[in-house]
Parts: structure tokens; C-alpha cells; sequence
């Protein structure tokens, strides 16, 4: 027996509730961090490439990496009312050895099973206990056995700041979850989390970060940067404060993602919490909204125009909603418009925009140059004038651009994918 209650069990039957437990946490992309390796030169084992895994994520430049995601203990001394994991809850518990997570993370690695851990906790004793213990894994991980692959540590909320320093040393991205946008929200549903504590920790992280930065000679700290993650719909907080929230960490605490994780009801869940999931389509307009935020120079008045009760439009993913709100400047001419408003445009990306912006130093822009820009034409067509190109203004004035916008369709292997009627 372990102490705290939790039952021995076999190496695969931990993996096995452990893996589970952790899949509620939405925050696993590997961030941008380069390979270790390219730093440190040679030696150690890893790499950030090729490979197959156990938790796919998504690096903000669209590589895929597959990361070990577990808890070290599902154990947990808090009561956060939305977490599987909360001492009240009646869920099956385990806990790793800390040299059992070092073995795991190194045996899946030289496997190729995956490229990186992910590794969060429930709290046991006390936040610094476990927040100690989690170190010492990712420590012999990094020093011991010269692990190179991607690293990310959700930190314990409540440890002291110099742990949470300290994790920065050996992890590639750190994270501390926000979970509720309010401090009343975690009054209600986490009390012994205070987002005071939260931001104070990301503040000093940022300190730390910009520190390593711009001192060259230093190790590099954290390079990936932090995140964090919010519950989405446990709460009555709108989309409005929600994203408030969101603009607020990125613009304080320079956080590299902020991720917004559906509410699922869970097990023996407490009665404050809905009974019912929140739909996945607002986790999906949150994230839309929040690219929209970071990318493409909207601002939340931007985003929240026309919306109702500070609620996103799920109909409309947000860049289409606010066309939809402003239709009286359509048709943009790509020859012409400022870059803002051309990252406006829905259906351009950011990388479009900046072709278009460059292409057009040359030429005037027609038709058939857009076509070459592998945009979606049926969805900017409403949207946009070139040269040899303006849509009827009818078409502006219809009640529902929306209703252009046709769902895709896998296309049979004859057909050109650049088809397009003109008008
Ligand atoms: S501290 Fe973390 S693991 Fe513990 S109950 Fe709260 S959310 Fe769950």
C-alpha cells in the first residue's frame, strides 16, 4: 500500500487510470520549443521528430507531436467541484513512483511511441510536496538520463515560487490552469484556488522568461513558454468574460496559449454543476475567437458586435458574424484595402494577406491570382473584388452571407479543385 490509500498496482494498471485521469486537460500542445538538442549539441536521446504517440497534439506552426500524458497521482487533498479527480469524488486512485515515470517516459521514447511528456498532478500532503516530487522526475529525466524530448509540467497551484522557478529549468513549456475565469467563479467551485495566486505565479514566470531571453549566455528556460487552460460552461461566465480574461493573460503574462476546455459532466458530480455538457461548437467559437484576438487585429468589441447577452454566435464562426455586422464594407478590393481589413476578410488566412500584400507591389491583382493562393474561393467570392472580379451587390445584400458559404465536400479525384464561376 501506498500511504494516503492508494493500492499498489502493476506498472500498466496505473498507466492505465492514470492516461484516463489526465485526459480532461485540454492544455498539451507542445508549443513552439526547437529541439533540445539543437541547443545543447549532441548526446542524450530524443527528438521532436517522426514517431508514433499515445496523446496527439498540435504545435501552433501545425506540427503534430505525441506526448506521454499522464498524472503522477489522480490522488488529490482539494475539492474542485468540476474535477474528477477531487477528494470527494469516489474514482478509483493511483500513484506513480516517481522512478516509474522516468521509466515509462524513457521506455515509450526510445520506442518511438511518443516524443515528449506531459506530465500534471493531483496535489498529495501539500502543493510543494508534489510540486517537489514532479520536479525530481523531470530533473533525472533531463540530468541523469540526458532526455531531449519535449517536456510540459502543469505546475501546482499554491507551490512556492521558487519551485515553480525552479520547474522552468528543465521543462519546455509550463502551465498553471486558471480553470474559471472569475475569482467568484473559483469561490463557488475551486475555494482553495485564488487567481491572485494563479497571476502571481505567471507573472514571475514571465519575469523569468523575457530574462532568459535576452541573456544569451544563460540555459534556456522554459522555452515554450506557458499556458494555461479555462473550464468552459461549468460556469454561468459569458463568452465575454471569458475571452476578457483571456486578453487580459495574454497582454500581462504573454501567455502562449490560453485553452478552453467544454465542461463534461462527471461522475458523482457536485449538484452545482450542470447536468448537461456544454456544447463543444462554443469551446470551438471560443478558440476561433481567441486566433481572431491574436492574428488578425480584432478586438473584442470586434468580436462581441451584434452578439447577444455577451454571448459568441454559434452559427457563424466569429470572422463570418462580423462581416455579417459590417457587410456595408464588402466588397473589399484586394488591390487597395489596408492589411487589417484584408485579415478581415473571411476565408484569407494571415499567410493569404500577407501574399496578397506582397503580390500586389507588382501587379494588380486579378481573379485567377487569387486562385493561385489556394484560398477558398466560394468563401471569400461574396467578399472581395480584383481586377477582372466584383460580386453582384445583390449578393451583399442578402439577408444571410452565411448561406454562401457552402460545407465542404470531398471532391472526386477528375474534378479541379479551382473551379469557379465568375461573376
Ligand atoms: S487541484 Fe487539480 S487535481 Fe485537485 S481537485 Fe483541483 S483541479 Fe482536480
Amino acid at each position: 500500500m501506498f500511504s494516503h490509500g492508494i493500492h499498489q498496482d502493476t506498472l500498466m494498471d496505473k498507466l492505465k487510470i492514470l492516461a484516463d485521469a489526465a485526459k480532461y486537460d485540454a492544455s498539451c500542445s507542445s508549443g513552439t520549443a526547437g529541439k533540445r538538442s539543437a541547443q545543447k549539441g549532441d548526446g542524450g536521446i530524443g527528438s521532436l521528430t517522426g514517431g508514433t504517440g499515445i496523446c496527439h497534439s498540435f504545435t501552433p506552426d501545425g506540427r503534430c507531436v505525441s506526448l506521454l500524458k499522464i498524472l503522477m497521482t489522480n490522488y488529490c487533498i482539494y475539492d474542485c467541484q468540476y474535477c474528477i479527480n477531487r477528494v470527494s469524488s469516489n474514482v478509483q486512485r493511483a500513484r506513480f513512483k516517481e522512478e516509474e515515470v522516468v521509466e515509462l517516459t524513457l521506455n515509450f521514447y526510445k520506442r518511438n511511441y511518443i516524443e515528449g511528456l506531459f506530465l500534471s498532478s493531483g496535489i498529495i500532503q501539500s502543493p510543494d510536496y508534489t510540486m517537489e516530487a514532479m520536479i525530481r522526475i523531470i530533473k533525472t529525466l533531463r540530468t541523469v538520463h540526458g532526455f531531449k524530448g519535449y517536456i510540459h509540467l502543469k505546475t501546482i497551484p499554491n507551490a512556492s515560487p521558487q519551485l515553480q522557478i525552479e520547474a522552468g529549468w528543465y521543462a519546455d513549456r509550463l502551465s498553471i490552469n486558471v480553470e474559471l475565469p472569475t475569482q467568484t467563479s473559483l469561490n463557488q467551485y475551486a475555494p482553495e484556488k485564488s487567481i491572485e495566486d494563479i497571476t502571481s505565479t505567471m507573472g514571475r514566470l514571465k519575469e523569468k522568461i523575457s530574462e532568459g531571453k535576452t541573456e544569451k549566455k544563460m540555459p534556456r528556460y522554459t522555452p515554450g513558454g506557458q499556458s494555461t487552460q479555462m473550464i468552459i460552461g461549468a460556469d454561468s461566465t459569458s463568452d465575454k468574460g471569458i475571452l476578457s480574461t483571456s486578453v487580459g493573460l495574454y497582454s500581462h503574462y504573454k501567455l502562449r496559449r490560453v485553452y478552453y476546455s467544454a465542461f463534461s459532466p462527471i461522475p458523482d458530480s457536485s449538484r452545482l454543476l450542470p447536468s448537461q455538457p456544454a456544447p463543444l461548437i462554443r469551446e470551438h467559437r471560443l478558440y476561433q475567437a481567441d486566433w481572431l484576438l491574436r492574428f488578425y487585429e480584432f478586438t473584442l468589441d470586434d468580436i462581441l458586435v451584434g452578439t447577444q447577452g455577451d454571448m459568441l454566435d454559434l452559427n457563424h464562426d466569429p470572422k463570418l458574424a462580423w462581416a455579417l455586422q459590417n457587410r456595408h464594407l464588402f466588397p473589399l478590393d484586394l488591390n487597395t484595402a489596408d492589411r487589417h481589413l484584408l485579415l478581415k476578410i473571411p476565408g484569407l488566412g494571415v499567410r493569404s494577406v500577407d501574399k496578397i500584400v506582397a503580390l500586389r507591389r507588382f501587379h494588380l491583382l486579378s481573379w485567377e491570382d487569387l486562385s493561385k493562393l489556394h484560398v477558398s474561393l466560394n468563401k471569400v467570392k461574396p467578399f472581395v473584388s480584383v481586377l477582372n472580379y466584383r460580386p453582384h451587390r445583390q449578393v451583399l445584400d442578402q439577408d444571410n452571407l452565411g448561406l454562401l458559404v457552402q460545407k465542404p465536400k470531398q471532391m472526386n479525384l477528375f474534378e479541379s479543385s479551382s473551379q469557379c464561376q465568375l461573376f
